[in-house]
């Protein structure tokens, strides 16, 4: 059985006069053990799809279709069965999660009360005991225990956000845009470490990024999401190297090479469509060099492209191999 299955959802913020269309159609699955990035430009609703499964999202938001975790319906869970999920089963690194700590009390405390909210009466030796043993998993000194927040670097944070996401052995671990506000060395140590870590906690791992090189080097299954769509998924070593789908292609130009000749970085020309209204055809078209009348006015299904033991879906009406690179 696969670890999380995500089955045709949809997310749709309800705003007063209109409704955004964040998440459309979108499925995929992730093995025990997988490390899959979620990849594409700002606004393509990558984190409406990770928090939408964790039902993290305002009241606004309308979810349908299934997120199944080993089996259970992750959409249909209370609010109780929720809470006993979320951090011990499955846990989320953000962008600047340390902010939600208070600014008055040391970071060592805060985390006991954390635990004790969801384990009540362990012993504060055994939690010092179990936060000392995940400091030094991602590289801190145990004395970062009697610090304030406002004491740490923003590198040091991210690793006690890690921490913290680790403290009750997740089996799921979604980084929401985790290394995004890092300088490179820094972010590039902490997804060294984190993949350390994957091997180590048996971890599987949902990355949200519009960094295509840090799914490149810290995943091993891509889902490249344009306009509330999934366009190409698949394995990286398939997808980042010869992506079939126009949008794939484009976002990879969109990035420098260190390797190879010097290129002109060309980007995708145009932006992201209005998403209070479903596009009648291709929600790429508008952006897409190879767009025909059929494109503009019949929608792509998601097809497979890579065989029988190899996943490779692709969303575009020319994915037959008319034209690859
Ligand atoms: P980013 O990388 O910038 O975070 P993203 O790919 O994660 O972008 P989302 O933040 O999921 O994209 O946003 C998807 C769409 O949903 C966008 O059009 C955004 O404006 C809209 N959206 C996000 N949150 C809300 C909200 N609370 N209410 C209404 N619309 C929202
Ligand atoms: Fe481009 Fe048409 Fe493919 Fe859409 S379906 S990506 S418009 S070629």
């Amino acid at each position: 059985m696969a670890l999380l299955e995500i089955k045709d959802l949809n997310i749709t913020y309800q705003m007063k006069n209109e409704s955004v269309y964040a998440v459309q159609d979108a499925s995929f699955t992730m093995e025990q053990g997988d490390a899959v990035g979620i990849v594409g430009e700002s606004g393509s609703g990558k984190s409406t799809l990770a928090m939408g499964v964790l039902q993290l999202l305002p009241k606004t938001a309308l979810i349908e279709g299934q997120a199944l975790f080993e089996g259970r319906d992750l959409l249909t869970l209370s609010p109780e069965e929720l809470s006993k999920v979320r951090w011990r089963e499955i846990s989320v690194v953000f962008q600047k999660s340390m902010n939600a700590l208070s600014p008055v009390h040391r970071i060592g405390r805060q985390i006991e009360d954390v635990y004790l909210v969801h384990f009540p009466g362990t012993p504060k030796k055994e939690i010092r005991e179990r936060i000392y043993e995940l400091l030094k998993v991602v590289n801190l000194n145990e004395r970062v225990y009697e610090l304030f927040p406002h004491e740490l670097s923003g590198g040091m944070m991210q690793r006690i956000s890690i921490a913290l996401s680790l403290l009750f052995n997740p089996k799921l671990l979604v980084m929401d845009e985790a290394t995004t506000a890092l300088d490179v060395v820094t972010q590039s140590q902490i997804l060294n470490e984190i993949m350390q870590l994957q091997d180590k906690f048996n971890l599987t791992r949902l990355m949200i990024t519009h960094d295509v090189s840090v799914v490149a080097s810290t995943c091993n299954k891509v889902v490249v999401m344009y306009a509330g769509r999934i366009m190409e998924t698949g394995a990286v070593t398939d997808v980042l190297v010869s992506p079939r789908h126009p949008y794939t292609q484009g976002l990879l130009r969109s990035f420098p090479s260190f390797e190879g000749e010097k290129t002109d970085l060309r980007g995708i020309p145009g932006s992201l469509p209005d998403l209070t209204h479903k596009a009648e055809g291709c929600v790429f078209a508008p952006r897409c060099p190879y767009a025909t009348d059929r494109c503009r006015t019949q929608r792509p299904e998601i097809q497979d492209v890579g065989g029988k033991d190899r996943p490779w879906q692709v969303a575009c009406h020319m994915t037959g191999g008319e034209r690859n690179g």
